[in-house]
């Protein structure tokens, strides 16, 4: 397709009035199709049914009978299971309930009411007037993003480059500043942009020089084994910051959410011996245990990390096609004119990552819905919900059928080129 701002303004007008006719074709269809929240497909959760049948013994394999109370650490044979798959001692993982962001948020609020390793808690800022802040690469996930919005810690936006958080500006900032105690990191096929870190990234977060004592990495793994188009590997951060003298530095989560079934998983936190000791003694008072039965029923249903490597080979399978049918759309219908829009193009995840011409995110977002395509609202993907330059769009293919996923890439598609000719023609 020749750049659109090659093209004369009676050329344009008349592009114009064409799309706007199709626009209005495809609004009386009266379709509603919905690419906003990156959810598994029916046909995904069907490969986990079997779960639901487990567990068919409850007596662990120390005797133990998972029914009752007890093991607040989570079950020895889920831990193993977990840690062989992500190469982490089991004695350093803490199985959580039934989603990681619930970890991830009590950490967060542990950190905020108790301090870490003799640490002041971070709530006395407050109490002096100052701020806790955390770095964002972005864009990123928009529910990190309302953990520290809900908590007032303040967000600064980092740059996300092809292999990482841009690491100058993330060693310049904790360098220098007392107040930055965190790090929110999705490092394996990241959510929107589908970034995987390299293995220098991993080492100059974990040896990096920080200002605060108690910096953490919040390291959410949730893409961790969620390959699509290539396996992708990840340097072992937990190591890495011991090996760098900083055992303490880094917390790591998981969860099944996207293996099995998104809020009846299974999740965990895996952290130093002592993180994980002080972590153990916050949720003491907290629970008594997590829900051991689906611990068990996982452990059952998968029985070895290569079973679990299995069932996400037939996830994506089925997500492969999805992610095709996007990809092809976009390079069919706006092609190598990078003004109009460019995007990522993942190795795994769930998303695809839309960079659409400046300022025109939201104008987008606004008429696809007009034309009953529901998209992610523009900006979620930064902190306080602003992208400075209104321009990405964050598509998640997974859960619309192939065939409504195709009607709305070209609904999507069009918007897109009528919300930039209303930017060319003013
Ligand atoms: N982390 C990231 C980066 C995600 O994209 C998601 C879900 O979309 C989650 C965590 C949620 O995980 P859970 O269901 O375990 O809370």
């Amino acid at each position: 397709m020749t750049s659109l701002r090659a093209l004369s303004k009676e050329k344009l007008t008349d592009l114009q009035s064409a799309l706007w006719n199709e626009y209005r074709q495809e609004q009386a269809k009266g379709l509603h199709l919905n690419m906003s929240r990156g959810k598994p497909a029916p046909d995904q959760l069907d490969l986990s049914m079997d779960l639901l049948r487990l567990p068919d013994s409850c007596i662990l394999e120390d005797g133990t009978d998972a029914r009752n109370y007890g093991i607040l650490q989570g079950i020895p044979e889920c831990r193993k299971l977990f840690g062989n798959l992500l190469g982490i001692p089991a004695d350093q993982i803490i199985m959580g309930g039934n989603a990681s962001l619930n970890l991830m948020f009590d950490t967060m609020a542990f950190l905020f009411l108790f301090g870490t390793g003799g640490n002041r808690p971070w709530a006395d800022y407050r109490t002096v007037g100052r701020t806790v802040r955390f770095l964002c690469p972005v864009p990123g996930y928009d529910r990190h993003f309302r953990i520290c919005e809900k908590l007032g810690i303040e967000m600064i936006p980092v740059r996300l480059l092809e292999d990482g958080p841009d690491m100058n500006q993330v060693k310049e900032l904790v360098k220098n500043d007392e107040q930055i105690k965190g790090i929110w990191c999705v490092p394996l096929h990241s959510n929107p942009q589908g970034v995987c870190y390299s293995d220098a990234v991993v080492e100059e977060l974990a040896s990096m020089e920080t200002a605060a004592d108690d910096f953490r990495i919040f390291w959410d793994n949730a893409y961790g084994i969620h390959h699509i188009y290539e396996e992708v590997p990840l340097k072992d951060i937990l190591t890495a910051c011991e090996k760098a003298g900083h055992p303490n530095r880094c917390y790591y989560f998981f969860s099944t959410s996207k293996i099995t079934f998104p809020g009846a998983g299974v999740s965990l936190i895996a952290a130093s011996p002592d993180n994980i000791k002080e972590l153990l003694g916050h949720m003491s008072a907290q629970t008594i245990s997590h829900d051991k039965l689906n611990q068990l029923r996982h452990v059952q249903f998968f029985g070895t990390p290569e079973k679990i490597l299995i069932h996400m080979q037939k996830l994506a399978d089925l997500l492969r096609p999805k992610f095709d049918i996007v990809l092809q759309k976009l390079e069919e219908g706006i092609g190598q004119d990078s003004s109009i829009a460019s995007w990522s193009r993942p190795k795994g995840g769930y998303f695809i990552s839309l960079n659409v011409s400046d300022g025109c995110a939201k104008r987008t977002v606004e008429l696809a819905g007009q034309a009953g395509v529901t998209l992610t609202a523009a900006g979620a993907s930064y902190p306080y919900g602003k992208d400075p330059d209104d321009s990405n769009i964050r598509i998640a293919p997974s859960y619309p059928s192939e065939e409504e996923l195709a009607q709305a890439m070209d609904i999507l598609i069009l918007c897109i080129k009528i919300a930039y000719l209303e930017k060319l023609l003013g």
